[in-house]
Parts: structure tokens; C-alpha cells; sequence
């Protein structure tokens, strides 16, 4: 008879990223799991707060494993050199970093550095042969979006986008409870995403290293849940932009919009975005039979919520162990992630951020 390994091997074959994956009788995390296969050799570039959140959680993955760093701060290299264990000849500047190519033992780049570098860096990565993991925004513009996707295309490496809550287990509970029927016709998705930001001096408040405010930075994260939440593309697009501080919030940062998005099949969406306050990460999702509600919803968990059948109770994960753990899968592999983090994806997401703020600066409604 088949033991548990083979069990899961077995599932893992079949369902890739199902909850039902996992059983519940003590594994800590999704990556818990026995899996078999070789490692995805990563380096990280840049070295900031959610490179440090990532590099953390591939400690315990079972498919992915930090190998080397791109930097611009020497005495950060020696740093994760130490924690890390990561051999000299793979470290690289952001001047150098194109002799990756000629690195056999990296496979792919994670790109975490503020949002107006993804472009070039990603460019530079596909040309040097690596695949490239890039975190969200996967850009600021469509355009820059679409020139990432074929230059990765024409090199023949993978683009993903950081999409961590792709993977997150109460996430994907809801979309299969959606794609089941089981909120019958979905009528309306509400999401807010926000957080009161400090420091005025930080990139994400400078347009040219973050392309825009809170909707590129946080927002994204209801533009993206929208769509993947409601199972539809929006076509139309509504917003309001509102600031309480023009001077901290300049031209082409903005504080706060209201956004609403129509589907095709009638539903529509009612989201906000904001670096005014905090406390602002929920989703709700309403069909003709029932509903979601997720609160937080996109932040680093444990994500919380409950439907009308009752709580959300899939296991709590590290969202970054499992995202990286599945996307070795992608790259290794060929597996397909459930909800789709290419490329394509990420401009997606650009293509209706540019509407959202095209309608606020008309303030009439934009098709997409
Ligand atoms: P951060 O400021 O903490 O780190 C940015 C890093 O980039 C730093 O190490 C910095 O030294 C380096 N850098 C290189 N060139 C730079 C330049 N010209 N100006 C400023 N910094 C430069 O930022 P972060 O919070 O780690 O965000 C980095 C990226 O990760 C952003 O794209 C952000 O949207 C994304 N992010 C994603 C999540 C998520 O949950 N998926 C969470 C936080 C941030």
C-alpha cells in the first residue's frame, strides 16, 4: 500500500496548489511536505526589507534555495555572506551583475528593488540567460511591461511577478469555492488596500523609483484580488482620487483613489487604495448564493476570513516559503501555478492601473 510520501507525491502530480494537498494534523506550513526533485538556485537583488522577508523564508523551502546576492552595499554582501552561506563567486553589484551569465550554478534572479528599476534590471537578467522573478509592480508602465515579457521570451527564460497570495491556501479555498458555484453568480467584490506611510524622504514617495503613490505600491493588491476574487477581466474602469497632503503626496503620487471596475458578466467591484491609514486589508466577495470575506487579506497573514458556510480554516503558511517552493515547480518542472503570475499577468494589472488613473485624472469612465 502506498505510504503517505506517495500519497502526496501522487496528489502533487495531479492538483498542484489545491489545499487539498495538505493534511491538518501538524504541518506547520504547505512546504512541510516531503518533495523531491532539485533545488531552484535563486540570488536575490536588492538587499532591502522584503529581500531580507524572502531570503528568510527560502530557509525552510524544499525547492528553492538562496545562493547568491546582487547589491549595491558591500557591507550588506558580507552580511547575508554570513547568514546565508553564500560563496563570493556569487556576488555581484548592480554594475557587474551581467557576468551571471557566465555563472553556471544561478538559475534564476529575484528582482526586489523599488519598482522604477524592475525595467533595465529584469532585461538585464533575461539577457543573461537567468530566469526572473520580479516583485510587483512588475513595472510602471505598460509599455516597460510588455518590452520585459518579449525580451524574456526572446531569451527564453521565465518572467514571474511576485504574486505571493497566488499560492496562499485560504486564497485559493475561495476561488475553488467560486469556481464551484458555490457564491453562485458573483455580483460585487469589494477590496481596500492601504497603509499609512512614514518616512516622506523613502523611494516610494520619488515617482521616478516607484511610478506612482499607494495605487502601485499597495493598491495593485485590489486590482490584482479583483480579478482573480470576481474570475473576470474588468472592462470598464471609474475613480476618485482624494489628498489630504499635497506636499508629502506630490504630483503623480497619489494618497488615496476609490476605484470601481465592471465585468463582463454584470458583477462589479468597489475597491480603495491609500497611504492615509492603516487597518485597510480586506476583501469581500458576494455572489447571488452566498459570500467571502478576508480580513487581512493580502498582508503576510495568517490570513482570516469566513464565507457563509463558515470560517476559513486551510493551513497557515509562510507565503514566500510556498511561492517560492511552487514557482521551482514552474521553472523546474513546467508545472502551471493555479492563478497565473507571468508576465503577461503583471501588465494585466499595469494595463487597468493606467486606466484607474486615467479615469481619476477625467474623471469619466475608461473602457478597457
Ligand atoms: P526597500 O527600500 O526596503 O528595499 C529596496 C532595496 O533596493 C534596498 O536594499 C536598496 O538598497 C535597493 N536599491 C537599489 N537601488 C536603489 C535605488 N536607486 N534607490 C533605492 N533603493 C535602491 O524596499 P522593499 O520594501 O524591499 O521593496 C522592494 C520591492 O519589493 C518593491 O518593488 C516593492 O513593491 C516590493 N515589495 C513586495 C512585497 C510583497 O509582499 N510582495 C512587500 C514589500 C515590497
Amino acid at each position: 500500500m502506498g505510504s503517505r510520501r506517495d500519497f502526496v507525491q501522487k496528489m502533487t502530480a495531479t492538483v498542484l496548489g489545491a489545499p487539498l494537498l495538505y493534511d491538518r494534523t501538524g504541518l506547520k506550513t504547505l512546504t512541510d511536505l516531503p518533495v523531491d526533485g532539485p533545488m531552484l538556485r535563486v540570488a536575490i537583488m536588492g538587499l532591502g526589507s522584503y529581500g531580507t522577508r524572502v531570503a528568510k523564508a527560502m530557509q525552510t523551502c524544499k525547492r528553492a534555495k538562496l545562493v547568491g546576492v546582487i547589491s549595491g552595499t558591500p557591507s550588506k554582501i558580507v552580511d547575508w555572506q554570513k547568514t546565508y552561506n553564500i560563496p563570493e563567486k556569487n556576488c555581484y553589484n548592480y554594475e557587474d551583475f551581467d557576468a551571471i551569465k557566465d555563472n553556471p550554478d544561478i538559475d534564476a534572479v529575484y528582482v526586489i528593488t523599488p519598482n522604477g528599476l524592475h525595467h533595465s534590471q529584469v532585461i538585464r537578467v533575461a539577457q543573461a540567460g537567468k530566469h526572473a522573478i520580479c516583485e510587483k509592480p512588475m513595472a510602471i508602465s505598460v509599455k516597460e511591461g510588455e518590452e520585459m515579457v518579449q525580451v524574456c521570451k526572446d531569451a527564453g527564460v521565465m518572467l514571474l511577478v511576485g504574486y505571493r497570495m497566488h499560492f496562499e491556501p485560504n486564497t485559493l479555498k475561495v476561488i475553488h469555492m467560486r469556481k464551484a458555484g458555490e457564491f453562485g453568480k458573483i455580483m460585487f467584490f469589494q477590496g481596500q488596500s492601504g497603509f499609512k506611510i512614514g518616512n516622506p524622504d523613502q523611494w516610494r514617495l520619488n515617482y521616478a523609483l516607484s511610478g506612482g503613490g499607494a495605487m502601485m505600491d499597495i493598491g495593485i493588491y485590489a486590482v490584482n484580488g479583483s480579478r482573480y476574487m470576481v474570475g473576470e477581466e474588468p472592462i470598464w474602469v471609474t475613480a476618485q482620487e482624494t489628498k489630504t497632503d499635497p506636499i508629502k503626496f506630490r504630483e503623480g503620487i497619489d494618497e488615496t483613489i476609490q476605484f470601481q471596475f465592471g465585468f463582463p458578466s454584470g458583477a462589479v467591484a468597489s475597491c480603495l487604495s491609500t497611504y492615509a491609514f492603516s487597518h485597510n486589508d480586506r476583501f469581500y466577495l458576494n455572489g447571488i448564493k452566498g459570500f467571502a470575506e478576508m480580513q487581512p487579506s493580502t498582508g503576510y497573514g495568517p490570513i482570516k476570513g469566513r464565507t457563509h458556510e463558515g470560517p476559513l480554516t486551510e493551513p497557515i503558511v509562510t507565503h514566500q516559503t510556498l511561492q517560492m517552493d511552487r514557482m521551482a515547480e514552474m521553472i523546474l518542472d513546467g508545472k502551471k501555478a493555479e492563478v497565473p503570475l507571468d508576465g503577461e499577468e503583471g501588465v494585466k494589472d499595469l494595463r487597468i492601473i493606467e486606466a484607474i488613473y486615467k479615469a481619476a485624472k477625467k474623471g469619466k469612465k475608461i473602457m478597457l
